[in-house]
């Protein structure tokens, strides 16, 4: 068996092809790594190479039965489990898993392998993973189990101890640049988003270079006028405003939005040493190297401040001051 259009975690697929060839796959294995590396994509292409009706030298053809309904999402042997939003607080609920299991005690409707598919696991309650102990432990034959998870250490230890682990890395920016231009991607664009992605495909995929732009230039506009205290605060609740749900702050993401302008500055800086192509902003007012590093560290001063709990606007509005003298000296 091979695995086919995982993009960059070639241990992974190593591992996986080595147990099969082996005759030696677990019935439930835990998919560890950061969202947006091709957690779910591997499972998926797992699920299809298990199934396929024509795999072509062990690797699944796309094109039959199997395949299609997988890659459309509807296959009847592909269970998959999520929590319901994205929010921290949404669980996997004990009913909807409960259902699940219920399905393995029959044969896999295709004749070949079920897979429950458990997306984001840390996100499974108490009783539902209590539920989902004995079927890990023993599940019917036939069914394979798959959890995904950021980090092994925010599962129940008992869970863990039941699942052998997989474990994948954040991607290259050339392959996560390479993979949107594949998209269709202009290749500015491409290689902006994969800067900014932090190693998540999906990441990149979610980010809007509109956007980002626009988000910047009115970083930019903001930066180069007088500083006014109230106008300053003014302009660091707006910021702030556009990550704040119902719920809570969401402050990785607005950390996530000021890595577009400590880029401007690493830009800045590697472009005064010579390195344009290194450079994933169009060329910007020209600071010196100091003045360069100075804005980078400040940027990246208040997103540790941030995700310290320190009040967001008064954060923004420290940096904001900081920046202005830096380029003032
Ligand atoms: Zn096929």
């Amino acid at each position: 068996m091979r695995l086919s259009g995982v993009i960059g975690q070639p241990r992974a697929v190593a591992q996986l092809e080595a147990e099969a060839a082996a005759g030696r796959l677990a019935h439930a294995y835990m998919f560890v790594g950061p969202a947006g590396v091709g957690r779910g994509t591997l499972a998926q292409a797992l699920f299809m190479a298990l199934n396929c009706e024509r795999p072509a030298e062990g690797m699944a053809c796309g094109a039959c039965g199997s395949c299609r309904r997988a890659l459309a999402g509807g296959h009847e042997d592909l269970i998959v489990l999520a929590p319901p939003s994205q929010a921290a607080s949404s669980q996997i609920k004990v009913e909807a898993l409960r259902e699940a299991i219920r399905a393995t005690v029959f044969a896999p409707f295709g004749g070949g392998w079920r897979m429950i598919l458990i997306r984001r696991a840390e996100h499974l309650n108490p009783a539902s993973a209590n539920a989902l102990l004995k079927t890990l432990e023993e599940p019917p034959p036939k069914n394979i189990l798959v959890l995904t998870v950021q980090d092994a250490q925010e599962l129940l230890p008992t869970l863990v101890s039941r699942c052998r682990k997989v474990s994948l890395r954040p991607l290259a920016a050339e392959l996560i640049a390479a993979e949107l231009e594949r998209r269709g991607e202009e290749p500015d664009a491409a290689r902006l988003k994969a800067g900014l992605a932090a190693g998540s495909l999906g990441r990149a995929l979610e980010l809007d270079a509109e956007q980002m732009r626009a988000g910047l230039s009115a970083w930019l506009g903001h930066l180069s006028g007088q500083g006014q205290a109230l106008e300053d605060w003014a302009f660091a609740e707006e910021q702030v405003g556009a990550f704040r749900g119902a719920a809570a702050l969401d402050r990785e993401g607005l950390c996530r939005a000021l890595d577009l302008l400590a880029l401007h500055f690493r830009d800045q800086a590697v472009r005064t040493a010579g390195r344009e192509e290194l450079a994933l902003l169009p060329a910007g007012v020209g600071l010196d190297l100091e003045a360069a590093c100075a804005g980078f560290g400040g940027v990246r001063r208040a997103q540790g401040e941030i995700l310290a709990n320190a009040a967001p606007e008064l954060a923004l509005v420290v940096m904001i001051e900081r920046l202005r003298q830096g380029a003032e000296n």
